[in-house]
């Protein structure tokens, strides 16, 4: 089963990517293998007054630069390689956009739903109790943050319990990401692997060459996309991207899949989905049972958000999309790459496009640090100034500016602005930066490569900068 050897494929992708550097073996060596993992087993008392073992990971794939980060996956499937690929995914995810973070990842093998409230509550405090134990967490050590199966609910039991066994530690809430806004989370983080899977494809469909070559118009306007997965990824990318012209004709759900040409419309899929308890029979739409088929469907652009090992060689040929935005981790299996490539097909691979999580909680964790709400100090100070400037140019010109005008021109950022405004620059510049590498390197045959390949150097020049102790 594909999904068998995540950590091997991610490997694979490495040592493609590492012969386009004349690094030495034993650096490159250094850099691909995961350098703690922690696996651990503790009891949970259940609300039966039974006992149950609980299997958990912890992996911390490098530590090149500190903290690592990482978001914790609750799910019955987890195993230990998934989580050391994932881990490793971490790492490269956060050279490629510049957030200063080494890679790990978390992981509960359980199945959320059969757990009541309280008992998630008591196996979540008691992962963090026994992570801050070894020292696998902390504001400067290990930062996790939501992944599958998790969110904001977690987040917030993990910074508590984190702070109950660090009384008077001032930076505590630093220790995870993802956390409520009333608890220390940061506007915008919820969405923002979404969002930057947004500006990802804007990019990529700004570019003239590529959809000259995919033969496909400029821009995402009425761009066909499909998702799969209508989780905390593919709902919000799939938001932004119909916001922004895109139209949604399916979506691909555990239970299967909905259609309608003229487009669906996520939100109501998803309060449908919440009360019906399925997608299945939506209003206006065709059901397609077989949700992996559904995948197959003729489409422009293809948004895995579920998880890993969704193409591989045996459905590969029969992917008919131009483009693949990757919102899940490792939804492309290497022996469907090639056929990718063959295809012609524009593969926008995850370890940039669905970095927008670990660009936000990078935010959120400075934020953390500082103590202070991002735009609490200079709002009124540029709106003061913006206001200032309309004033100036009303006097030179005798045209006065409407309210709407004013309010539009003269607001001053608030933490939303600033968050959403820090997130697009990094999805811009790191695009730039794979395309570039992609170009420029004889031989590279994708972004994928052409990322790993970024991604690696960043690593290296750490090492080679700082040296290796002692
Ligand atoms: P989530 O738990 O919020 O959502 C996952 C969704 O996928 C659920 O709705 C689930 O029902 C659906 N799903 C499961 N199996 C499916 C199947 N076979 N077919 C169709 N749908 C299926 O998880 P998430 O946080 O959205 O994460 C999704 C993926 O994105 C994972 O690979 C995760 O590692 C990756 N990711 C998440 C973040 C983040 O910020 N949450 C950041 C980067 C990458």
């Amino acid at each position: 089963m594909a999904q068998a050897n995540f950590f091997d494929q991610v490997t694979e992708y490495f040592n493609e990517a590492a012969r386009f550097t004349n690094l030495p073996g034993g650096l490159l060596e250094q850099i691909r293998v995961c350098n703690s993992v922690y696996r651990f087993d503790f009891p949970l008392r259940r609300n039966t007054g039974d006992i149950e073992v609980i299997h958990a990971w912890r992996v911390e794939h490098s530590q090149h630069k500190m903290p690592v980060k990482g978001g914790i996956r609750y799910s019955p499937d987890v195993y230990e390689e998934e989580v050391m690929a994932l881990a490793a995914l971490m790492t490269y995810k956060c050279a490629i956009v510049d957030v200063p973070f080494g890679g790990a990842k978390g992981g509960i093998r359980i199945e959320p739903k059969d757990y009541s409230l309280d008992e998630l509550e008591r196996l979540t405090r008691r992962y963090a109790a026994e992570l801050a134990r070894k020292s696998f967490l902390g504001p400067g050590i290990d930062v996790p943050a939501p992944d599958y199966g998790t969110g904001e609910r977690e987040m917030a039991w993990i910074a508590d319990t984190y702070a109950a066994l660090n009384p008077g530690q001032l930076d505590a809430l630093g220790c995870v990401t993802g956390k409520p806004i009333t608890q220390g989370g940061v506007r915008g983080r919820k969405e923002a692997t979404g969002r930057g899977l947004y500006f990802a494809l804007r990019e990529a469909c700004n570019e003239p060459d590529e959809m000259k070559r995919l033969g496909l118009s400029r821009g995402l306007e009425g761009k066909r996309i499909i998702v799969q997965g209508l989780g905390n990824v593919g709902f919000h990318a799939a938001k932004f991207c119909r916001e922004g012209g895109g139209i949604i004709t399916v979506i691909a759900e555990r239970e299967g899949a909905i259609a309608n040409p003229k487009g669906l419309n996520e939100d109501e899929v998803f309060s449908y989905r919440r009360d019906k308890g399925s997608i299945l029979n939506f209003p206006g739409a065709t059901n397609l049972t077989d949700s992996r088929a559904a995948l197959e469907q003729e489409c422009d652009v293809l948004l895995p958000a579920a998880l890993e090992g969704v193409f591989t060689a045996e459905n590969a040929p029969r992917i008919k999309a131009k483009i693949i935005l990757e919102g899940a981790n490792g939804p492309t299996t290497p022996d469907a790459d090639p056929i990718f490539r063959q295809k012609g097909i524009f593969v926008i691979p995850d370890i940039y496009c669905n970095a927008g999580g670990v660009t936000v909680s990078y935010f959120e964790w400075l934020k953390n640090l500082s103590h202070v709400r991002f735009g609490r100090m200079q709002k009124r100070h540029e709106q003061a100034n913006e206001l200032n400037m309309l004033k100036a140019i009303e006097d030179a010109t005798g045209r006065k500016f409407s309210d709407t005008e004013r309010a539009a021109f003269a607001k001053g950022p608030d933490e939303q602005d600033l968050v959403n405004s820090g997130l697009e620059e990094t999805m811009i510049a790191a695009f730039h930066e794979l395309l570039t590498a992609q170009r420029q390197t004889k031989g590279i045959p994708d972004l994928r490569i052409a990322a790993f390949f970024i991604a690696i150097q960043k690593v290296a020049r750490s090492y080679v900068e700082m040296g290796i102790f002692p």
